[in-house]
């Protein structure tokens, strides 16, 4: 046996590379240990194929005719799949080896063995060129490195050590997609994708494994890692770097009875332990896999067999290796696609092995999403979890998003969960958050406790680069002692490798090096739960200092996901209006379970913000069509059940599913497709039969509406020069409903908005409202998501041309003037300003031909108001954001979001900006400004392009805008009156099911109870609205046996029933608190 030698030399950077020569993939390896890891190779026996557009089943896959294939064949185009038949025979000579199949190819592969996925092949492809990365490119690198050779899983292994009585033919099929880890982007990553890109088979071979070899690469680069990382002022670097270089030189590659004693030597460096306050970390292995981004969601059915199929191999052949996985609609496609595999799942999932996290239906967007529709993310997934897996999630994991709600840690504490973690922050342009590890307290005062992996990342890779940045970027040392560490490649990167797993496992305990367990999200979270004592809280919400493009980008996406809140909104509150009052009528529970989860998918980070490709976007809108077609359905269902038995003089409901009595106008469907307008007043959650048509309804105690137009005078032919220029016949339209005066000049934009009880005006002096601004829109790099603050400078008001405006409506119930409006060559605009009797607000209902490339368009509001605070409105609430650039904090929230109203107002009075499918906006000085279209052309390059519709409305308001209410403004604007058609007679009197005593709780939600054993309990959801502590009577005309809160999740409150006083129920609210009641109804006579 050969003895260590001593080194000769003590020269750091020599004994370093050599080092690395000695383990390098490129150099020597003729003679270097990385050159032995493979032994004898043969080729498969034979290799056929079949090529489809389709992804199809095994079963029916492996039925089609295989044609005869070789190495070095092409397959393709994207998005297509090749399935091969590889029939192999391992050499009788190789008994006792360990035998691997090496398989290379382009595209993501699976191969299956017996009719099941056994494990997923890296796809081998040259990493797409990132540049102009606005931030330090090592963010991307986990990424990245998943096409690179370290990354590389392109080794399946067939045996651990082949027996003399194993059989040594098999059959294996590969289905290889056609398609990269993150797509086929053409030319750089986030590009359109390429649908011509071919693909290619580069090996497909049997070879003969060295483990032996293998642990010693391991040991090598670990220790190599130590001696970079640690540096050359440390002595435990040079300890590391010295027993490699022994390592060196007591190993011969050729002869592997040599590695004992090298094997022996790192043995003896790693079990030198560190000391007792080194710190912890919990690594545990994730695969983060977008639901759909720069593919398809079928492709992402397929990415997470490929994914956990590896997974689970890791997991049997290491029982202390823990995954991590999230998202409830992923597994529910496994448990669909992949029957067999979801079984394995649920067996480690009870080992403890397997853990679902993050509680929610997908890692869906944190700004986007209405409060009702976050509250269902968890529910559905929560129930989701429960039901396959035996229990709830206990922490929300959301890594990759682009904002993160002030209102989600009262809805994580309300659905179970206390814990919460991301990542995504690392990634803020302006300001790098101050923690790592933090109470979070929302909207409501509600705390969670946060952690960010302190490495910024959730794809690590076990190096000790990433254990040693762990510890030193984390921004609580001294507060808290554990962190996590997430690794695994991500986006069907397969997720954790076995190289990954051993590499963490050296590292248990060696000094020089934090500790490091392979542990579990809820083992991290008790550890730094003991810590809390210490830790600093984050008021309010986590806003994304990047990515604010994805406010506005692709918006039909964000109008259809408006409207399908709604309509699931309306169905769910008539069907259960229908339950409550007819024997007969069904509640369609699955129906509107399976809608609210398709919702619920598309609302996915990569979906409702708008930065997925085309082919995304386009079964997106198939699946906003699927809810609004059967929404309505179900509507009309509903309708037809609260009608019946009831003669009436009309086929017509007219429904308010708002919370409070609404008179409105509205178009009444007429005989021959015509409509005609009326004033009808609806009782709150409730309905009335249809009235007369307007003209025969006195519109008293309201002023009706009065239109003028400043006559136009044509111009003095040129023989009569000499006689005076008219004056004050410039075009202009007067729209008075009494309650406010909007004037507009002949272009279009407002001069003026008065509140003609106080004769107040709101726009600014001397500027125009309704002002259309076109700025440059170029970001660094990711260009459906950023929008970037010097875009500010480049601002250019959209100017009109005069004469185009022109009254529409002539007045009584409605008064309306519009115009068009030339917005470039290429892009034009109309709009109908329309102000309606008792209205107090006026709407702009536009229409835009939009043909742009890299312009972003914004409608602006000077307003004669002072304030330092604009508001928002966000889920189950509002918050404020500054209207100034004070500080890095500030001025980093150029463009922010808010959902269905804005509003800037100073003592007494203010100006309120609402929308009906809008979400980017901003307030800067008085100025308050709507996002209306972008036009970035990456990763869909017709993203946007073409005709869009959409309505905001301005309302000025005295004193603030909770009394001037503002916000049921806004739900009126976004929840129109319906007019239902009903098979017979409609009802001849109205009817309201819920009112509350209180303007500021609002009865958010009405459905069915998920799990009532006759169906006859209801949730209402309920919620304060102002900000303040209130007490409210809740009025119920249904016929309620019993009211007990509950959570969100819909679990009874254990301090049991309220009392029920001649059906009123009182509720206390403090502010922005949401509360959810379970109403059991009484049985219905039948
Ligand atoms: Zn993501």
């Amino acid at each position: 046996m050969a003895a260590a030698a001593a080194p000769a030399l003590k020269h750091w950077r020599t004994t370093l590379e050599r080092v690395e020569k000695f383990v390098s993939p490129l150099y020597f390896t003729d003679c270097n240990l990385r050159g032995r890891l493979f032994g004898d190779s043969c080729p498969v026996a034979e290799l056929s194929s079949f090529l489809t557009p389709e992804r199809l089943p095994y079963q029916e896959a492996v039925q089609q005719d295989f044609r005869p294939a070789r190495v070095g064949d092409s397959f393709g185009p994207t998005w297509w799949t090749c399935w091969f038949r590889v029939e192999l025979t391992i050499p009788e000579a190789w008994v006792g080896q360990e035998v691997h199949l090496r398989w290379e190819s382009d595209g993501e592969g699976l191969v299956w063995r017996d009719g099941e996925p056994v494990q997923g092949y890296r796809s081998h492809q040259k990493p797409p060129r990132i540049r102009h990365l606005p931030k330090a490119p090592q963010d991307w690198w986990p990424f990245l490195l998943g096409l690179t050779k370290e990354g590389e899983k392109t080794s399946y292994v067939l045996t651990d050590k082949l027996e003399e009585e194993d059989p040594r033919s098999l059959t294996l099929y590969v289905e290889v997609a056609c398609n990269g880890l993150l797509g086929a982007g053409k030319g750089s990553m986030i590009a359109a994708p390429d649908p011509e890109k071919m693909f290619q088979v580069s090996r497909a071979e049997l070879a003969v494994f060295h483990r032996d070899v293998y642990k010693l690469l391991v040991d090598l680069e670990l220790l190599l890692g130590m001696a970079k990382g640690l540096g050359e002022d440390n002595q435990r670097s040079f300890q590391a770097l010295y027993t490699a270089n022994q390592i060196v030189n007591v190993c011969d590659p050729a002869q592997p009875e040599t590695f004992p004693v090298a094997q022996a030597l790192a043995s003896k460096f790693f079990g030198q332990r560190g000391g007792e306050s080194q710190h912890t970390i919990h690594a545990v292995g994730h695969c983060h896999i977008d639901t759909a981004w720069l593919w398809p969601f079928k492709e992402t059915v397929r990415k997470c067999a490929r994914s956990w199929v590896t997974a689970i191999q890791l997991m049997e052949r290491n029982p202390e290796f823990i995954f991590a996985c999230s998202q409830a609609q992923q597994l529910q496609w496994v448990k669909s696609y992949y029957p067999g595999l979801h079984a394995r799942l649920q067996e480690f999932a009870c080992r403890g092995q397997f853990v679902p996290v993050g509680g929610t239906w997908v890692e869906m967007d944190g700004n986007l999403p209405s409060g009702e529709a976050m509250v269902r993310q968890f529910l559905q997934g929560q129930n989701f979890f429960l039901q396959e897996f035996g229990k709830m999630c206990s922490e929300f994991w959301l890594p990759d998003t682009f904002g993160y709600s002030a209102q989600l840690p009262q809805i994580m504490r309300s659905c179970g969960i206390r814990h919460f973690l991301t990542q995504k922050l690392s990634w803020n342009l302006v300001n790098s958050f101050p923690h790592h590890t933090f109470l979070w307290e929302g909207l409501d005062g509600s705390r969670v406790l946060a952690h960010f992996p302190p490495g910024d990342s959730y794809g690590m890779q076990g190096s000790v680069e990433e254990v040693l940045k762990t510890v030193a970027k984390n921004r609580d040392k001294g507060r808290t002692n554990h962190s996590a560490f997430l690794f695994g490649f991500g986006d069907g990167g397969g997720g954790p490798t076995q190289t990954m797993v051993d590499r963490l496992k050296r590292l248990c305990d060696t000094d020089g090096l934090p500790r490091v367990q392979l542990s579990s999200p809820g083992r991290l979270f008790s550890a730094l739960e003991k810590d809390s004592g210490q830790l600093c809280t984050w008021v309010g919400e986590l806003f994304l200092e990047l990515h604010n493009g994805t406010y506005t980008t692709h918006a039909q996406i964000k109008k259809e996901n408006r409207e399908c809140e709604r309509i699931l909104h309306d169905a769910e509150l008539l069907s259960s209006l229908a339950l409550a009052r007819s024997a007969q009528f069904l509640y369609p529970a699955a129906q509107l379970r399976d809608l609210w989860r398709l919702l619920l998918l598309n609302q996915f980070h990569d979906v409702v913000t708008g930065s997925c490709i085309q082919l995304v976007a386009e079964e997106a809108m198939c699946h906003y069509e699927d809810i609004r077609s059967h929404g309505n359905t179900l509507l009309s269902a509903a309708a037809a059940a609260l009608c019946a038995g009831e003669p009436g003089p009309e086929g017509l409901l007219i429904v308010n599913t708002l919370p409070w009595k609404r008179t409105e106008v509205l178009a009444l469907p007429r005989p021959g497709g015509a409509h005609s307008l009326a004033l009808v007043t609806v009782p709150s959650m409730g309905y009335a039969p249809a009235p007369t048509p307007a003209s025969l309804q006195p519109l008293l105690p309201q002023q009706p509406v009065f239109v003028m137009q400043e006559l136009l005078v044509a111009e003095a032919p040129a023989d009569l020069a000499s006689r005076p220029p008219p004056t004050k016949t410039d075009g202009s339209v007067t729209l008075d409903n009494g309650i406010i005066r909007v004037r507009l000049d002949p272009t279009g934009r407002l001069t003026s908005l008065v509140l003609v009880a106080s004769g107040r005006e709101a726009i600014a002096e001397g500027a125009v409202g309704n002002q259309f601004v076109l700025f440059d829109d170029v970001p660094l790099y990711w260009d459906a998501w950023d929008v970037m603050d010097y875009h500010l400078e480049t601002r250019k008001p959209v100017l009109g041309q005069a004469g185009t405006l022109a009254v529409g409506t002539e007045g009584g119930v409605r008064g309306s003037a519009w115009f068009l409006l030339q917005i470039s060559p290429n892009s034009r605009l109309s709009q109908e300003v329309v102000l309606d009797v008792g209205c107090p607000y006026v709407r702009f209902h536009t229409e835009v031909h939009w043909h742009e490339a890299h312009k972003f368009l914004k409608v602006e509001f000077p307003a004669r108001v002072r304030s330092p605070q604009a508001t928002y409105e966000v889920q189950f609430g509002h918050l404020q954001r500054p209207t100034h650039y004070n500080t890095s904090w500030d001025w980093a929230r150029f463009e922010v979001w808010a959902h269905r109203w804005m509003d800037l107002s100073e003592h007494g009075f203010g100006l309120a900006l609402l929308n009906d499918c809008k979400y980017g906006a901003s307030v800067q000085g008085s100025v308050l400004s709507l996002s209306l279209l972008r036009a970035p052309k990456s990763p869909d390059a017709t993203v946007d392009m073409g005709r869009h519709e959409f309505t905001y409305a301005l309302m000025p308001h005295e004193g603030s805008f909770q009394d001037a209410g503002v916000i049921p403004a806004a739900y009126s604007l976004n929840f129109p009156l319906l007019a239902l058609p009903a098979p017979g007679p409609a009802p001849t009197a109205a009817w309201s099911a819920f009112s509350v005593s209180s303007p500021a709780v609002v009865l958010e939600t009405v459905k069915q109870a998920e799990t009532s054993p006759q169906g006859r309990t209801l949730v209402l959801r309920l919620y304060e609205a102002h900000g303040s502590h209130v007490d409210c009577w809740l009025h119920m005309s249904l016929p309620v046996q019993e009211a007990v809160l509950c959570d969100l999740l819909e679990r009874r409150d254990p301090a049991g029933p309220l009392p029920l006083r001649d059906a009123r129920l009182k509720l206390t609210f403090s502010p922005f608190q949401v509360q959810s009641l379970l109403l059991v109804l009484q049985p219905l006579p039948n």
